[in-house]
């Protein structure tokens, strides 16, 4: 499944108001610094003035000196204008365009180093929201981010292991672009996983990667609808971006119905994006033997040789913060 014509519409409908609303903005921002400072105004016209002389001169044979002349009254006004600007605590960049996301200027789109037109990744966020209903998991970072980390509840070695757990994941924010690694965040209920892969996603999407936070259900039912719809018409777009984003997060693996498909599609998930080298996160409860036995022993060799395991233990955080 991908965007329908209407969502897809209904995106650049967004895009179009956001515009309006930044061209707006902008005018009237340059109107008042414009207001402010008349002579700004009267400086841009002359050097545009200027500039049209330097190419006349240049066009007729004038002498260098009296083409030096204009582009030193040129560069007196580059001058005046930055002084003037900074001394009113201002910077050049207040007169230029305002922009929600500078890299595709609120169209959506940008273009590749060949001229091809690829979406812009606040599309591919705008498309991930609705296609995987994650404008709760956005609700949920808020509450649950590195900033909100507390360790008052953890003591002993449960204190360690969680300390040490957080440095790793703090790694894994911080060199994603640079390392391929993956994690399993295991413990029992409220030791603090799904908080940990919650601080991870809020980083990630702050810096504009690409992360799909599902929890097993709702990933496993996705997988099926698409294996069993018997609709093959479209590229399977909904499939295809649990393989290419950024950062897959599976939340509460385990929790779903065990049954041959569900192990199956998890091997193929976690072996595509793999071979795609693109980062991945488990959290789960299951012990190794479980993992083997519910999912068998190809899934479980794929995970003890590429992920990182981190153990939470403790009593439920959830019970202790109520
Ligand atoms: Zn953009």
């Amino acid at each position: 499944m991908s965007l329908t014509n209407e969502q897809y519409d209904s995106i650049m409908r967004e895009y179009d108001a956001i515009r309006n609303r930044n061209a707006r903005a902008t005018t009237e921002k340059q109107k008042m610094i414009y207001n402010k400072f008349p002579e700004l105004k009267a400086w841009e016209n002359r050097a545009v003035t200027l500039k049209v002389q330097k190419v006349k001169q240049i066009m007729e044979g004038a002498p260098q000196s009296s083409i030096d002349n204009l582009e030193d009254e040129a560069t007196m006004l580059l001058v005046n204008r930055m002084s003037l600007l900074e001394s009113n605590g201002l910077s050049p960049e207040d007169l230029e365009p305002i922009y929600d996301c500078k890299d595709c200027h609120d169209t959506g789109y940008i273009y590749d180093s060949y001229g091809n037109r690829e979406k812009c990744h606040c599309f591919r966020e705008r498309e991930i929201n609705i296609l995987y209903n994650q404008s709760g998991i956005r609700q949920l970072l808020k509450r649950e981010n590195f900033s909100k980390l507390t360790y008052k509840y953890h003591e002993g070695e449960d204190l360690n292991r969680l300390k040490g757990a957080v440095d790793v994941c703090r790694d894994f924010v911080d060199n994603f672009d640079k390392e391929y690694k993956n994690l399993v965040l295991n413990g029992t209920v409220g030791t603090g996983k799904s908080f940990l892969s919650c601080c991870i996603a809020s980083e990630l999407l702050e810096s504009y990667h690409s992360v799909i936070y599902l929890s097993a259900i709702s990933l496993f039912e996705i997988l099926a609808k698409k294996q069993f719809s018997g609709d093959y018409s479209d590229k399977g777009e909904e499939t295809e971006n649990l393989y290419e984003c950024d950062l897959l997060i599976i939340d509460d693996l385990g929790t779903e119905l065990s049954n041959s498909f569900v192990a199956s599609s998890l091997f193929g998930l976690i072996n595509e994006r793999d071979l795609r080298r693109k980062s991945t996160i488990i959290s789960t409860n299951l012990g190794l033997p479980e993992i083997r036995e519910r999912y068998a022993d190809r899934v479980l060799s794929r995970l003890t040789g590429n992920y990182i395991f981190l153990k939470l233990t403790g009593k439920d955080l959830r019970t202790l913060v109520k």
